[in-house]
C-alpha cells in the first residue's frame, strides 16, 4: 500500500530544498497527517495548523438581556492555548493535513487556480496545494502568515490574490528545475487509480481521529467579579492537550471511510 502522507512529507523535502521562498522552512517541525474527507463532498484539500500561537489573554464569554443591556450570565474565565505536539525530542510547530482522498481526486479543472496554470496537466492543482500550504509557514516564525484565522486555519476566502499567484510561481519554478519525478509521480494518480495501483491507501492520523490536536480553552481560577451573574462553567477538555509519536496510528483511506491498521506504524517526520 501506498502511505500517502509519507509520500507528501518526502516530496515536501525536495520542494524546500529547491525553492528559495521556502528553504527556511525545518521540516522535523512540521508533521504532516490525513483527515477523513469524501471527494464528492465541498470542503478543504488540506489545511496548514499553527501550534505556536501563544497562549491568549485570559477572557470570557457574557450574555446580555437584549432590552436592558444588562448582564445576565457569563463564562468562567478562560484562556485559549494550542496543544504541544512532541516527536521524539522535537516539538512540532506546524501540523499539515491532507483531506484523503478528496485531495487525491483534486485536478485544475474547474479549480479556482486554473486561471494562474496555462499548458499544465491537471494533477499539478495537487503540487500546488502542496506549495499553498507550505506558504502559510510564517518566516518570522510569529506563527501565522498573513490571511490565517485566529484558530490557526485558513479558508479560500481570507487569500489575496498575490498568494495563489506566488504559489503557482514557486510551483512552476520547482517543475522547471528538473526534480526526479519518482517524488511527484504518485500525484498524476488519483484515488481510484491509487487504490488499483498500490492495493491501498494509508496515512498517519492521530489516536484520537477524526479529532486531531487542535486550540483548547482552559479554565482559570479567578474569582467572578460580580455575584450576582450566573456563572457557566467552560465545556471540560475532552481531547488530549499533548501528543507524541505514540498518538499516531496508521489508518487506510478508502472512498468511504478510514480505518486504522493493526500494524503499528512508523512514524517519519517531514
Ligand atoms: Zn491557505
Amino acid at each position: 500500500m501506498i502511505n500517502y502522507t509519507e509520500r507528501i512529507a518526502l516530496l515536501m523535502q525536495d520542494v524546500v530544498r529547491r525553492t528559495p521562498l521556502l528553504s527556511f522552512i525545518d521540516l522535523s517541525e512540521v508533521l504532516v497527517f490525513g483527515r477523513f474527507g469524501r471527494a464528492d463532498a465541498e470542503g478543504p484539500f488540506a489545511t496548514c495548523h499553527c501550534l505556536t500561537l501563544p497562549e491568549s489573554e485570559p477572557g470570557y464569554f457574557f450574555w446580555r438581556d437584549r432590552s436592558t443591556g444588562e448582564l445576565t450570565r457569563r463564562s468562567e474565565w478562560f484562556v485559549t492555548k494550542s496543544p504541544v505536539v512532541r516527536i521524539g525530542p522535537t516539538t512540532v510547530k506546524y501540523l499539515i493535513s491532507f483531506v484523503l482522498p478528496r485531495y487525491c481526486d483534486q485536478s485544475l479543472e474547474r479549480s479556482r487556480k486554473a486561471e494562474f496554470y496555462t499548458d499544465e496537466p491537471g494533477w499539478v492543482a495537487k503540487l500546488d496545494t502542496i506549495f499553498h500550504e507550505l506558504y502559510h509557514i510564517d518566516p518570522d516564525e510569529t506563527g501565522i502568515r498573513r490571511f490565517m484565522r485566529a484558530d490557526g486555519s485558513d479558508s479560500f476566502r481570507s487569500h489575496s490574490p498575490n498568494y495563489y499567484e506566488e504559489v503557482a510561481s514557486m510551483v512552476k519554478a520547482y517543475l522547471a528545475s528538473g526534480p526526479d519525478p519518482a517524488l511527484y509521480d504518485f500525484l498524476q494518480c488519483d484515488f481510484a487509480e491509487l487504490t488499483t495501483r498500490y492495493s491501498g491507501v494509508v496515512g498517519t492520523t492521530f489516536r484520537n481521529f477524526p479529532s486531531f490536536p487542535q486550540r483548547y480553552m482552559e479554565r482559570l481560577n479567578l474569582p467572578a467579579g460580580d455575584t450576582a451573574v450566573r456563572v457557566e462553567p467552560i465545556k471540560p477538555l475532552t481531547q488530549p492537550v499533548t501528543y507524541t509519536e505514540d498518538d499516531l496510528h496508521i489508518r487506510q483511506f478508502t472512498e468511504a471511510s478510514a480505518r486504522r491498521l493493526t500494524r503499528k506504524g512508523q512514524h517519519r517526520a517531514a
